[in-house]
């Protein structure tokens, strides 16, 4: 596959300070793609001078010449999304008709979204005897993971242009292509040189240097709790803004008055869809003890037709780490009813799509995301005792729930430590804030909720 071997800094791709590379392996045959730089230090220094000095021009730039760039952004994103689509395929191996609605198709409607919101959005506002000025925070490090690797980068980058600041980018190591692919986008779409900036690598290194930057003003992190804690304190110590949008471990309800059959059936989809690497998927599903057994039943049904449509996970490391949590379920004693902990193929990083019954809440695989096609069925006996099961983790970024009545659904999603709740199936709406309670993060992405994490506000007093 196309792979740059620099970096995209100040508007051009420049060499990489190291010799170092990354393989990218597509983890439906195991062969390596390409290879991209290892940044270090040195690159994420030189990409932030970059963006410093680009701030102030791109700050003060009217919001409609903002909103125009971004719009041709979008339009560059359209006008490539085929290759977008087999990109993502190559480097993630998710199934081509889901790269091309999901990983290609979201990430056009969310840069669409802030197109509009830039120029339509409110930088000042009268309150009292005061006019709040907002402004842009600066220079922002975004730091993004590999599981929906185009989505991530606009949900950073597209609020963080529109808002007037200017970033540098360090995505995943295992999916760099495709943000090489919309480094050039960018370009195409003719931003200013050092509004966006570039620069791959592994976390440790790269990702932890631009965190660690003193000219980065924010840092916004998608990726798992565990970094995400370090992220957080780097911040801290440094008094800086931070989002992060972490792990999940979200509770599907399905209320006794609702149609067992359509909720099970979304809830297997869900899950399933990604080969199950989705923060926000619904891996617990609560069903009412009546009517436990026809759910485990038509939950197994729905699980078989993935069988063969299912694709890889990221890759070798993860297909270990999923197969161990389900070995983990079978040992806490979990009753597998579908899939397993073997390899459903030869070649490639596969997990069967798997399911539990019988699973209790305190069970590691009912508190621990396991980020792989994996869904456990828990039982209730009543209203409050399902809230309890659902609420019980550490973590709160998702949810959804079933009922007859939409206001049955909603007053128990009210009760819900979560920041996301799907009414009956709703759909995915780009303009709600997404982001989560609990240890699920800190701060909001998506729509003017995630717009407002990149201003900071200046009052003055008349
Ligand atoms: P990860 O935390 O290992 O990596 C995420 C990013 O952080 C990558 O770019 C990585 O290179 C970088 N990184 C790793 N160590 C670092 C360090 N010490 N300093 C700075 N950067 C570092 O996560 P992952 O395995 O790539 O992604 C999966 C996780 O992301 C899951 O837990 C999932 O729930 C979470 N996720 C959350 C959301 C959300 O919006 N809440 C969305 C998608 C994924």
């Amino acid at each position: 596959m196309k792979a740059h071997d620099g970096m995209y800094i100040d508007g051009a791709w420049q060499p990489a300070a190291g010799k170092d590379t990354i393989p990218v392996v597509n983890p439906a045959d195991d062969q390596v793609i390409a290879h991209v730089p290892a940044g270090t230090a040195a690159d994420i220094d030189t990409a932030v001078r970059a963006a410093r000095a680009a701030f102030a021009g791109w700050a003060s730039a009217p919001p409609a010449e903002r909103a125009a760039r971004i719009g041709a952004l979008r339009d560059v994103l359209v006008a490539r999304k085929d290759e977008i689509a087999e990109t993502v395929t190559a480097e993630l191996g998710s199934p081509l008709p889901f790269s091309q609605v999901v990983h290609a198709g979201v990430p056009i409607a969310v840069a669409g979204s802030y197109a509009e919101l830039a120029a339509q959005y409110s930088f000042e506002e009268r309150l009292g005897n005061s006019t709040v000025l907002l402004e842009p925070v600066g220079v922002v490090g975004a730091i993004t993971p590999w599981n929906y690797p185009l989505h991530q980068i606009v949900a950073k980058v597209a609020p963080a242009l529109a808002a007037g600041c200017t970033v540098v980018l360090k995505p995943a190591e295992d999916t760099p292509l495709v943000a090489q692919l919309f480094a050039e986008a960018v370009h195409e779409a003719g931003l200013p040189a050092g509004v966006f900036n570039l620069v791959t690598g592994l976390g440790p290194v790269a990702g932890q240097a631009l965190a660690e930057h003193d000219g980065v003003d924010l840092i916004s992190f998608t990726g798992s709790t565990a970094v995400g804690r370090q992220i957080g304190a780097i911040a801290g110590a440094a008094v800086k803004p931070v989002a992060l949008e972490l792990g999940g471990k979200s509770a599907n309800v399905i209320l006794p008055s609702a149609d067992l059959a359509k909720a099970v059936n979304v809830g297997v989809a869900n899950v399933m869809s990604n080969s199950g690497q989705t923060c926000s998927a619904w891996t617990r599903m609560l069903v009412h003890a009546d009517q436990y057994d026809e759910a485990v039943e038509l939950a197994v049904a729905a699980a078989h037709k993935y069988g063969d449509r299912i694709g890889p996970v990221v890759n070798a490391k993860q297909q270990a780490r999923v197969h161990g949590y389900i070995e983990k379920g079978v040992a806490e004693g979990a009753r597998l009813v579908a899939g397993g902990p073997e390899a459903p193929r030869e070649q490639g990083c596969f997990v069967s799509p798997t399911v539990f019954a019988d699973v209790t809440p305190d069970m590691t695989i009912a508190q621990e995301e396991i980020f792989g096609p994996v869904l456990s069925l828990l039982k209730y006996e009543d209203e409050d005792d399902a809230l309890r099961i659902a609420n019980g983790t550490v973590y709160g970024l998702a949810g959804a729930v079933w009922a007859g009545d939409e206001a049955e659904a909603v007053a128990f999603a009210r009760r819900m430590d979560t920041g996301q709740v799907d009414i009956n199936g709703g759909r995915f709406n780009p303009l709600a804030p997404f982001g989560g309670y609990k240890q699920s993060g800190v701060g909001r992405e998506l729509g003017p909720h995630g717009l407002g994490e990149y201003l900071q506000t200046k009052s003055l007093q008349f």
